[in-house]
């Protein structure tokens, strides 16, 4: 069997690295038109350009004067405002500045030829038609200038943005209504285990719930994937390999559980039957470890690009326990997911935080813990989670990261900074 080979088992970065290797490889499939809001989660299969320059005149970012500079070297120093310009009043109707003049001007609004700075409110006194001027100013101070966001024609947002509420602004400013996505892949979801009951059905003393099917279908969707839900599979080789042909007519393939050491741990050998290739059976991560990420060549489909040259599907074998499934889609599967969807794969970052008690593990696997980050602004602490180890889901769920612990490591104390994994 693959997993009884230790080269295939390799370091958490090694097996993280092959998995990005293999995503740069993968494209997404078809292209949908869909109403702005629509599309928000998507990604962009088309540019998005700026249809006019932006911002299409200098804008104030203040209300205030417009001013010439080059009057208030000295301050304080006297002007005299001589119109007003509010946010949308037309450029035409805006009289250039002649020299000893200031002009009111509201956030917004086009600043008026001949200024070159906005004064601020708070830094003037008026009376009447005049003003004091009381803090010197810097030429651009509180303008933004024409053009120096964007010009007409720039691409403001690249083909494979996933459309968050800032891209759709973005949209929106350059009168996008409705924009050209990539379609969703389709992900198989395909749990394994003779003890395994769907949740509407009442488990006996001696079964579980499917409770993996359920997580990776929303760990799919986060990540912009759709899920497609197979029956529970027997661990039973016919039903197994049956189950498996219907799950790689999908774009990718995650399997749960059976991938361990056990006698009736089939997956692999079904997968072997297809003439998978393994690219490795193992990863030293705990919880995580039997994780198996491969490839089966299959007959073309309608929607491949290449003429006659055989597909392959990705697949993924997940641990079946239910921290181990959820924890090896967050650390494996998602930069195929993204590929497939259109995104660039986005790189996995930690983040650092205080730890607030000692922990004391054991070397050889990188741990990925539940745990609770807390403290506030720049002050993050975080505490494991008491946990009964990877089949304690209501742990997890408690939780809102992960804490990260090299393998070298047996004690990290307390005060300590950690890596660690929002989730
Ligand atoms: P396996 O990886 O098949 O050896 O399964 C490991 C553990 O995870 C066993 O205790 C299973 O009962 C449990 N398990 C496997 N599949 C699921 C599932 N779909 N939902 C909940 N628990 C599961
Ligand atoms: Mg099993």
């Amino acid at each position: 069997m693959p997993s009884a080979d230790p080269s295939l088992v390799l370091t958490f970065e090694d097996a993280r690295h092959l998995v990005e290797e293999h995503a740069k490889r993968l494209r997404p499939k078809g292209r949908e038109l869909l109403a702005l809001l629509d599309a928000s989660g998507r990604v962009l299969a088309e540019p998005i350009h700026a249809d006019r320059d932006f911002p299409p005149f200098p804008r104030a970012t203040r209300d205030g004067y417009a001013l010439r500079t080059v009057d208030v070297q000295n301050v304080p120093a006297q002007l005299e405002v001589v119109a007003e310009v509010r946010a949308g009043s037309a450029l035409e109707g805006v009289p250039p500045l002649q020299p000893g003049q200031a002009i009111a001007i509201m956030t917004g609004a086009p600043v008026p030829s001949g200024a070159d700075a906005v004064l601020m409110i708070e830094h003037s006194s008026r009376s009447q038609n005049r003003i004091e001027v009381k803090r010197s100013i810097a030429a651009g101070e509180n303008v933004v200038p024409a053009r120096a966001e964007g010009r007409r024609g720039d691409v403001l947002l690249p083909s494979g943005t996933r459309l968050d509420y800032a891209c759709i602004a973005v949209a929106a400013a350059v009168g996008r209504s409705r924009v050209v996505v990539y379609a969703k892949p389709k992900v198989a979801v395909l749990s394994t285990g003779d003890e395994i009951v769907d949740v509407d059905v009442p488990p006996n003393p001696s079964q579980i719930r499917n409770s993996n099917t359920y997580s990776l279908a929303a760990q799919v969707h986060a990540v912009g994937g759709e899920a497609v839900l197979l029956p529970i599979a027997p661990d039973e080789p016919v039903r197994l390999r049956e189950l498996l042909a219907e799950a790689l007519e999908c774009d990718l393939v995650l399997v749960a559980g059976g991938v361990s050491m056990g006698k009736y741990d089939l997956v692999e050998q079904e997968l072997a039957a297809l003439k998978a290739e393994f690219f490795f059976t193992g990863a030293k991560i705990q919880p995580g470890k039997p994780i198996v990420f491969g490839r089966v060549p299959c007959s073309r489909d309608a929607s491949a690009q290449e003429s006659d040259q055989v597909q392959s599907k990705y697949f993924f074998g997940l641990p079946g326990n239910p921290v181990s499934t959820m924890v090896t889609f967050e650390l494996f599967v998602k930069p195929l997911v993204q590929a497939l969807a259109g995104t660039h794969p986005q790189p996995l970052i930690f983040l650092s935080a205080k730890l607030t008690k000692s922990i004391q593990t054991k070397t050889g696997l990188k741990r990925f813990l539940p745990a609770q980050l807390s403290g506030e602004f720049e002050n993050a602490t975080v505490e494991l989670i008491a946990w009964q180890g990877s089949g304690d889901i209501a742990s997890v769920a408690r939780s809102n990261c992960f804490v990260v612990i090299p393998p070298d490591r047996e004690r990290i104390e307390a005060g300590e900074l950690v890596p660690v994994l929002l989730r």
